[in-house]
């Protein structure tokens, strides 16, 4: 079982000095690295609702590859994500934690924002559920808890990440996971936001009910999160988003009756309505989820450094499976003569400052 010490000493060095890492970064400006035609586009790994990313290697070599996010700047004028969008590519850029993606290059053209990753090539979380229609408790555990560490280092950094989901985690070759997508972050620090973001199924009362809101939705996410992957499916679900927002606003569910005692226990403590009785925002923050039975033989520090043996390390990679990738299609890269929307995404640093555009109102469905 780890001990106090185990559990804090180590994490809480690291994540002070993460944060200076972090400060560093996010204070200094963007610099573009790279063009397009840096690199050779081999497929289309996966799409969203507000880009599509690509499977690319650098034509100078050949043994490495990226995933490359190609955001139309007209598009992401068209449906006011533009301060959602210079957030994510700061966010990317300052972020450096093991269970994070990370921003390796950013350009832009006369038409795309492109934002080259690390490919990571083990699959969505998402696809893996459906696949095996539900996760071991082990396995629900092993996920979960680097989830918990990214969010304690997300918060920490002062960032609330609104976009939890199994379509938003990768599995790496190494059986690990990294989360990706960070079109809702917002640095709050310690203030409130209002912004109505997320996905309708992970959405935390507070964000239906129009609260104002922090770092407590994310607690919440990470409730809903760990009940899909144990149950297979999520605890509040409709087919009319309407219909899930009363069930999420009134906080019944039922669980699974294969849930251990631990599990409904550690979930129930999650889906609080009430935030003062949420676990992971009351006065201990995360220990409450990090200290509870159903981690009890977590070893935290075993997972932050990635020595923990995974339950399952043998995804395929991504890449070999052609039938999904077909089924993308090809993607038609625009090119314009002329620097579109210039004016929108002129350096993404001072245009923080002077955004005319309202943050959306949209709510992402996928
Ligand atoms: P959303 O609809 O969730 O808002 P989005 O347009 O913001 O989507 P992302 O979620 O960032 O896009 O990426 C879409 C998909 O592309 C992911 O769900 C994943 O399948 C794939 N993908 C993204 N980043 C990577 C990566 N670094 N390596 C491999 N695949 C990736
Ligand atoms: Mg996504």
């Amino acid at each position: 079982m780890a001990s106090i010490a185990e559990m804090f000493h180590p994490l809480q060095a690291y994540l002070h000095n993460s944060k200076r890492k972090f400060e560093e970064k996010w204070r200094r400006p963007l610099v573009e690295r790279g063009k397009l035609d840096d690199f050779k586009i081999l497929q289309t790994l996966g799409t969203g609702s507000f880009g599509r990313v690509m499977l690319v290697k650098p034509k100078k070599d050949n043994n490495s590859s990226y995933a490359l996010k190609m955001l139309e700047k007209a598009h992401v004028v068209k449906t006011k994500q533009v301060k959602h969008t210079i957030s994510e590519i700061k966010t990317m850029d300052a972020f450096e934690f093991p269970f994070l993606i990370t921003l390796e290059y950013f350009f832009k053209n006369n038409v795309y924002l492109c934002l080259v990753m690390p490919f990571i090539n083990g699959g969505e979380m998402f696809s893996h559920l459906r696949q095996q229609k539900k996760f071991s408790e082990e396995l629900t555990r092993f996920y979960s808890a680097q989830v918990i560490l990214a969010f304690e280092y997300i918060h920490y950094v002062g960032i609330v990440y609104r976009d939890l989901k199994p379509e938003n985690i990768l599995v790496d070759k190494d059986g690990y996971l990294k989360l990706t997508d960070y079109g809702f972050c917002k640095k709050i620090d310690d203030q409130r936001t209002y912004t109505l973001c997320g996905t309708p199924e992970y959405l935390a009362p507070e964000i239906i009910l129009s609260q104002g809101y922090n770092k407590s939705v994310d607690w919440w996410a990470l409730g809903i999160l760990m009940f899909e992957m144990a149950a297979g499916y999520p605890p509040f679900y409709a087919r009319d988003p309407m219909k899930i927002y009363e069930k999420i606003v009134s906080g019944k569910y039922i669980p699974a009756n294969h849930f251990s005692k631990s599990l409904k226990d550690l979930i129930g403590n999650i889906l609080q309505v009430d935030r003062t009785k949420r676990y992971g925002v009351m006065k201990d923050g995360a220990n409450d989820v990090k200290r509870h039975v159903f981690f009890k033989d977590t070893l935290w520090s075993t997972i932050l450094f990635k020595t923990a043996k995974p339950p399952i390390n043998n995804y395929t990679d991504k890449t070999d499976d052609k039938g999904s990738i077909d089924a993308l299609g090809e993607m038609i890269i625009k090119k314009s003569s002329k620097n579109l929307l210039l004016k929108n995404f002129r350096t993404l640093n001072t245009i923080c400052q002077c955004l005319r555009v309202q943050a959306s109102k949209n709510i992402r469905v996928k």
